[in-house]
């Protein structure tokens, strides 16, 4: 029988967070919270609630940001808006205003990658779902496994040991693999200038509670493959998926040389 074959190209990030906060505590400052609950497996649930990890394309996002201001290549600012119904200007030096390059026919490196509201991304982040490794059924191929656990903490009365308020802090930690597929083929410099980002990533914090040292995450290995996809119907109508992979290491390698900000 025929088959669906796809040929595309992705990143294959393997990550490592000692702890990342999920910010569902109490409000403080208008926290983000960076777990999203999707469902519930197991006898009870409580050992096979699955999340969605928010915020991954935020924390990318911010990266390509931060690096490029560094590098003096002004890029896209992740908001449209250029100051505040009051009039206070929203919009930090070397930065315009989301999308705002490209309606003016000169693209910026970051807009070419993860576009705006007027033009499709190149990348396609993939959710990363987790489930507790204390979860002893079975997992889906889609579904990765972490340390998932609450944070008991309690806010002390000034100057007493009187509690006032007892929470949870949901985070989690471990190993986990972010994978971004390319619906478009990158250039050299594109492809150079996301793999800085990533690297560069790390320096950045993820989700709430940042400035206690929590949302740490750590980038172990990147792999830039090419991937051919089929699916097609086995026995009685179930589909079947196959997928081959390979690292392309020389155009990473020429990727991570050709991104240098003078040529932006
Ligand atoms: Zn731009």
């Amino acid at each position: 029988m025929n088959d669906v074959t796809q040929r595309f190209k992705r990143l294959v990030i393997k990550l490592e967070t000692p702890q990342t906060k999920t910010g569902n505590g109490p409000a403080v400052g208008g926290k983000v919270n960076n777990l999203m609950l999707i469902g519930a497996e197991g006898k009870n649930g409580k050992e096979g609630k699955k999340y969605i990890v928010k915020g991954l394309r935020g924390w990318i996002n911010h990266a390509m940001m931060t690096l490029a201001k560094k590098q003096g290549v002004e890029v896209c600012h992740s908001s449209e808006k250029t100051e505040t119904q009051k009039g206070v200007s929203l919009l930090p030096e070397g930065f315009h205003p989301s999308g705002k390059c490209y309606e003016k026919g000169k693209e910026c490196i970051k807009h070419r990658l993860m576009g705006s509201f007027t033009k499709q991304s190149k990348l396609k982040f993939e959710p990363v779902i987790i489930v507790s490794n204390a979860y002893k059924g079975a997992i889906p191929k889609y579904v990765q496994q972490v340390h998932i656990a609450t944070d008991k903490r309690n806010a002390l009365m000034q100057h007493t040991k009187t509690g006032i308020q007892d929470f949870g802090e949901r985070y989690f930690a471990g190993d986990f693999t972010l994978t971004i597929e390319f619906l478009e083929e990158l250039t050299k410099e594109e492809l150079g200038f996301l793999l800085n980002s990533i690297l560069y990533a790390q320096k950045i914090g993820l989700g709430a509670s940042k400035n206690n040292g929590a949302g740490k995450v750590i980038v172990k290995e990147v792999a830039l493959q090419e991937v051919i996809w089929k699916s097609y119907f086995g026995e009685l109508g179930k589909v079947v998926e196959e997928e081959k992979a390979r690292n392309l290491w020389k155009e990473m390698q020429e990727g991570m040389k050709a991104w240098a900000p003078t040529n932006a």
